[in-house]
This record gives structure tokens, C-alpha cells and sequence, in this order.
């Protein structure tokens, strides 16, 4: 745990503090500390706010109002323009780099392969973010915070975006040093390179993510580092601006579905702390349906809540099954495999937020293939900005939601693309490539069989005729 110098009894005044999500517990800290879970009894906490006391407006269009402050960067970035719904630091104290200058586009292409009537389908672009992944929303409150403690160090670990996202906020701001733990062998070379271009100190530990995430949190709290992984909560404060954006693009209408990939579920779990706040201040009056998406090889969120039926239950989660289905993954060896790397994960830290965000937001939770992820994603990329593997895990769900008959084809669908197109192009060129070993050695070895949507090269000997035959031929 870090603490400020300050003593606690003055900032329990303040309008921020933190709380114990198990109802049963419900214990408070206050702003000046990092726990990574309740010292009491060891669930996950959340920001709290005495909305009282805050600024908050009457209507959500009263933002728009805001824009034209875009000299301010507070008011420029698309987090710190929400600043009266996420107050935990005074305004001038916020470190800002930018972010969420974000994008959501209508996009029929990819909503007639997903089902949907025209108009219907939006993506929202998180990949335009300055790190080119959304985790920069949450990145943004979290130093925040950690420079509010006064933190020289902050660590995490991270299957690559959260470490690529961290590293630029060191850099760019200088106010701490980042240091990131990777598991061995994962990452894809975008967001590597990143972290190494930015300058974190880098540490690759022989083991998966789940490992390099328990180590993590070991060393963080015996070094005394600020912790930016999901466990923190300021992070997901940030997190919650993705959906204001959202329904500001949406001229403050909510739409019918959010479907989002599902990886340590930091995301799912701040839409659903966003619209639960939204509807307690009366600034929204209905609530969106909400569709995690996992990868079926690391699907540990749809086991347990579409298989083993766990619920949040009004925060009484019955902890058994979650016991059992870990147990069986250590005994069975199971270990999250799939291309979509961002979601390569068995053990949601933030399992029990998520399902308090499915409780509230009536959510479903499904699975899609890889062989489907990498489908959606070239159609996403076909309509002209791309996304990564695991984003398009949004797109393929929603297609089999679709399919299922749980969306309606004139429902309104948001799907969130998490992360750029360039973060991870191995597996896009592997994708179109006509080199079938290239194929192999990164997808058909990983179960993919084929590339129905592929835009291959096509080869030409290197004369003029031949080379204006073909162009003739296709285009
Ligand atoms: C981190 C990440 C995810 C997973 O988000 P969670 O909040 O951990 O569920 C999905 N896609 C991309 C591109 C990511 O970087
Ligand atoms: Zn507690």
C-alpha cells in the first residue's frame, strides 16, 4: 500500500473515496491510498463519490457546452471533459496526454455480415487513442492518481497494451518511471515495441500472463510501486468515458447492445459502473444490454457465467464454482490460448465487477472461435479502419448474437474496437498472405483453417503488360 503524507482524517471530507464492493463489507478508504483489493476481506473496490457534494450537471448535453473550452486540455482530452462524473482529483491536477479522441462510426459493411438492418451497427474506434488501444482512458486516471500519491515508480503487467499505454504516460509526462512485466513469448511486436521505444524498464519472466500478473502485485506492494493494472481502480474511472463518448455520438440516446471483448474485464466492468452512475444521477433513463466477449480459448468468464450460472446475486457471488473451475484449470494444466492475444487470459481479475456490470446492464456473455475473430476483423479492416484480434472478438459475438436471434436486426449496436489495426500485423498479413507457410506457421497451427474474407496479393512477373493485364483483371 502507498499513502500520502497527508493524514487520512483530511481527506475524508472529500467527495471521492473508495469502497468495498462486497455488500456484506462495504468498508471505505479514502483517495490518498492503493489497495489492489479490500484489506478487509478481499474483494475488488471501487471509486465512490458523494454526488452530493459534486458538480455534476443536469443534463449530459450540458457537455457539449464544454468544447468549446478545447484550448483547456482538460477540456480537450475525451476523459477530462467528463471530469464532473469521474472527480477524484481536483481539475488541475489531472495528467492529461490527449486521449480519447476517439471515433464511433456507423459501419453497414460490417452490420450486413453481422446481421444487422442498415444503420444499425456503429464501431467505436478505441484503437485511435495515443498508444492506439482504449487502455489510455484508464491510463490517464491512473497516474493521475499515482502522482497524487507522490509515486516515482508505477508497474504492471500486461499482455502488451496496458504496458504500451503505461510506458507513453511515463514518457511523455516524465513524472514516474514505468516498469512492465511481460509473460515470455506473447507479445505481439507492436506493443513491445512500444514499451521499449518508450523507454520502460522491461521485464520478460518465464511464464504466462496470469503469472507475470501474481508477480506483479507481489513485488508492487513490497516495493511500494503504484499499480496500474485493472485491480486499480481509478483506472476503470477512466474507463467510463468510453461510454460517455458513446451516447454523445449517439446525440445522448442509449443504444439497445454494448458488446465488448472480454479479457481481465477492467472495461465490461466500468461501462457497467458508468451506466449504474449514469441512472442513479437521472442523466440517462434506460440502460443498454451488454455482451462480453471471450475468445473460446480463454473463455473462463463464459464458463462460469453462461455454464455454471454464477451471478453477482445482489454481491452474494456464490464462490464455489469459481473455486472448482480453477482448480480444474490447474489440474487439467488449461491455459488461456488464443491469437487474440489482449484476451489471452483464464483468471479475470476483475470477475466479480464484471458480473455486477452483467447483473445491472441484464448482460450475456458468449465465445467465438479465433477462426471467427480473424474473419470479423477483415471485414472491420475492409471497411477501412482496422482493429486488432481480440477487438474484433466484438464483432464476431455480436454476429453470433445475431445469429442466435438474441440481438434483433434492428436493435442498435455498439461494438467497442479495443486496439489498433498495426498493434499486432503478423497476424494480419499471415492472414491475406498467398504464402501458405506462412499461413500455417502462424494460424493454421493455431486452428485456423482458412481465410475467407482475405485480400490477397496477387504476384506479377515484372513486365508492363502483364502487370496492366492483371491491374484490368481486378480492378
Ligand atoms: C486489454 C484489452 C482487452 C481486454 O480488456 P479488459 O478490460 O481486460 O477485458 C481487449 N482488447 C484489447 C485490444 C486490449 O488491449
Ligand atoms: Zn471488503
Amino acid at each position: 500500500m502507498i499513502q500520502t503524507a497527508q493524514p487520512h482524517s483530511s481527506m475524508r471530507t472529500n467527495l471521492a473515496y473508495q469502497r468495498c464492493i462486497n455488500p456484506t463489507c462495504a468498508a471505505t478508504y479514502d483517495t490518498g491510498e492503493l489497495h489492489t483489493s479490500c484489506p478487509k476481506c478481499g474483494y475488488l473496490l471501487d471509486v465512490s463519490y458523494d454526488w452530493d457534494k459534486a458538480a455534476v450537471p443536469d443534463k449530459l448535453s450540458d457537455f457539449e457546452a464544454m468544447w468549446s473550452q478545447r484550448f483547456n486540455p482538460v477540456r480537450f482530452s475525451g476523459v477530462w471533459r467528463f471530469h464532473e462524473l469521474l472527480p477524484f482529483a481536483p481539475q488541475e491536477r489531472v495528467v492529461t496526454v490527449g486521449e480519447g479522441q476517439t471515433l464511433l462510426q456507423q459501419a453497414d459493411a460490417v452490420g450486413k455480415f453481422v446481421g444487422m438492418n442498415a444503420g444499425q451497427l456503429h464501431l467505436q474506434y478505441e484503437g485511435m487513442n495515443p498508444s492506439g488501444s482504449f487502455k489510455d482512458n484508464g491510463m490517464c486516471a491512473a497516474i493521475t492518481h499515482a502522482n497524487l500519491l507522490g509515486a516515482k515508480r508505477a508497474a504492471c503487467a500486461s499482455t502488451g497494451n496496458t504496458s504500451a499505454s503505461l510506458a507513453l504516460y511515463c514518457s511523455a509526462t516524465q513524472l514516474m518511471k514505468a516498469i512492465i512485466f511481460i509473460g515470455s513469448g506473447k507479445i505481439s511486436y507492436g506493443k513491445l515495441s512500444q514499451a521499449l521505444d518508450y523507454g520502460a524498464l522491461t521485464v520478460q519472466i518465464a511464464g504466462d500472463f496470469d503469472d507475470a500478473m501474481i508477480r506483479v502485485r507481489e513485488i508492487a506492494q513490497r516495493l511500494g510501486i503504484y499499480l496500474v493494472n485493472s485491480v486499480n481502480p481509478f483506472r476503470l474511472e477512466g474507463q467510463k468515458t468510453i461510454m460517455f463518448r458513446v451516447l454523445e455520438a449517439l446525440r445522448w440516446e442509449t443504444p439497445d447492445w454494448i458488446v465488448v471483448p472480454g479479457g481481465n474485464l477492467g472495461n465490461s466492468s466500468a461501462f457497467g459502473k458508468a451506466f449504474m452512475e449514469l441512472k442513479q444521477l437521472g442523466l440517462i433513463d434506460r440502460v443498454p444490454r451488454l455482451a462480453v466477449i471471450n475468445a473460446s480459448g480463454a473463455d473462463t468468464l463464459y464458463e462460469l457465467h453462461e455454464r455454471r450460472g454464477v451471478r453477482w446475486n445482489g454481491g452474494h457471488v456464490d464462490l464455489d464454482p469459481i473455486r472448482e473451475y480453477n482448480d480444474h484449470m490447474d489440474r487439467h494444466g488449461i491455459k488461456a490460448d488464443t491469437l487474440a492475444s489482449a484476451i489471452e487470459i483464464n483468471r479475470p481479475v476483475n470477475l466479480k465487477k464484471c458480473l455486477r456490470a452483467l447483473e445491472f446492464c441484464e448482460g450475456v456473455v458468449r465465445q467465438v472461435s479465433d477462426q471467427e475473430i480473424l474473419d470479423a476483423k477483415a471485414k472491420v479492416g475492409a471497411g477501412g479502419f482496422g482493429c486488432e484480434p481480440a477487438s474484433a472478438a466484438s464483432v464476431a459475438g455480436a454476429k453470433l448474437l445475431r445469429r442466435e436471434g438474441v440481438i434483433a436486426p434492428s436493435d442498435r449496436v455498439v461494438c467497442v474496437l479495443t486496439g489498433h489495426e498495426l498493434k499486432d500485423p503478423t497476424v494480419t498479413v499471415a492472414y491475406h498472405t498467398t504464402d501458405q507457410e506462412v499461413f500455417q506457421k502462424t494460424l493454421g497451427s493455431r486452428g485456423v483453417t482458412k481465410a475467407s474474407h482475405a485480400n490477397k496479393a496477387i504476384a506479377v512477373p515484372n513486365e508492363l503488360d502483364d502487370i496492366i493485364k492483371a491491374i484490368q483483371l481486378y480492378a
